[in-house]
């Protein structure tokens, strides 16, 4: 292992740098991994373009990511050097207010010890990571593949607070990756329809790849009416918000059925409101909720599924660069040219 590695450093809204540093090494319960593989994500734009509410500058990038062990602290048990492993880049801490009524992803301590830097030739893995969120990958699985644990963890927590299954019209507004894996989990979960709305041709034709049963490009179709006529003027039995500005979620209500679901699922920028009219939500009886992140529980199944191969995840990767590229691919996430680049050391 060299004794010194690159990683990409964000010090300020838009000022990402490559920096040489000195290779960690682990301590007691750690892990060190060399990345193979890095996958770009939504929020890494945001965090670097705007910051993060939960994360402060200085920061690391890259939280999808899968490699090799590099070396193993003292007292881990099942890694040895050499394996291949996908990790989650935070872990509960188990004993805070939340994490005792079973909200572990709402852990007050879930951002103060991370995994961060996939975006760097090794990540640093603190032991409470190593214990509950770092996984062997089979053979027979990509790292690319296995790197999908991270936002497959989050969707299927978002999945688990509505209902998907059963003879029911899913509205998903959005094309990114998110909105793409929510489509697939949607199918295997057995529900009746899913439409997906998006705007960017290159996602939309992913969305068709992968199984999406309608596909509306909002760019030339009106949402609101396309996705009536497919309901019998209902609207949609459930629907998910994959984009994370505030007209998106106002949107994602309209397009919703009286008693329908509404899961708002994109984070939008701090500071930012949404006007709800109170006779829907009242009248209409509307069901709001929010999701975020995800459990212990939600990343095991996540796990289990791309173990299984049961989701189409090769259609998401639209091209591979090396790590100098970074801002360049985050350039190309931030205009939506792509659904996602797998980023190399
Ligand atoms: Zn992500
Ligand atoms: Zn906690």
């Amino acid at each position: 292992m060299p004794d010194r590695m690159r990683v990409w450093r964000l010090t300020a809204p838009g000022e990402l740098r490559l920096e040489e540093v000195e290779t960690p090494r682990p301590r007691d319960g750690e892990l060190l991994v060399r990345v193979e593989v890095a996958l770009t994500c939504g929020t890494d734009v945001k965090l670097w373009l705007r910051g993060h509410p939960k994360i402060p500058f200085p920061t690391i990038l890259g939280h999808e990511y899968a490699g090799r062990v590099a070396a193993v602290g003292r007292g881990v048990r099942g890694f040895s050097e050499g394996d291949r492993v996908v990790a989650l880049p935070t872990a509960p801490c188990g004993d805070c207010a939340y994490c005792l009524r079973r909200l572990e992803n709402l852990c007050v301590h879930l951002f103060q010890a991370t995994g961060f830097g996939g975006y760097s030739d090794y990540v640093l893995l603190p032991r409470h990571i190593v214990n509950r969120h770092a996984f062997p990958i089979p053979s027979g699985v990509s790292e690319e593949v296995a790197a999908f644990v991270e936002p497959l963890a989050c969707v299927w927590h978002g999945a688990s607070r509505i209902d998907l299954a059963g003879d029911r019209t899913v509205a998903f507004l959005g094309d990114g990756p998110i909105a793409l894996l929510f489509v697939q989990l949607a199918r295997l979960l057995g529900a009746g329809r899913t439409v997906l709305i998006g705007r960017h041709p290159r996602r939309l034709e992913t969305a068709r790849i992968v199984g999406a049963d309608c596909v509306v490009d909002a760019t030339h179709e009106p949402m609101e009416a396309r996705v009536r006529e497919l309901t019998d003027g209902l609207g949609a039995d459930t629907v998910v918000e994959c984009v994370g500005m505030p007209e998106a979620w106002h949107q994602a209500i309209a397009l919703a059925r009286r008693g329908g679901q509404i899961l708002l699922f994109g984070g939008c920028e701090p500071g930012t409101e949404v006007c709800l009219d109170t006779a829907r939500l009242h009248y209409d009886e509307l069901d709001l909720r929010g999701g975020f992140h995800y459990t212990p529980s939600s990343a095991r199944r996540a796990y289990e599924w791309i173990c299984d191969g049961a989701l189409r995840l090769g259609p998401l990767i639209s091209e591979r660069v090396p790590l100098i590229e970074l801002p360049r691919a985050l350039e190309r996430v931030r205009r939506r040219e792509v659904v996602k680049v797998a980023v190399r050391p």
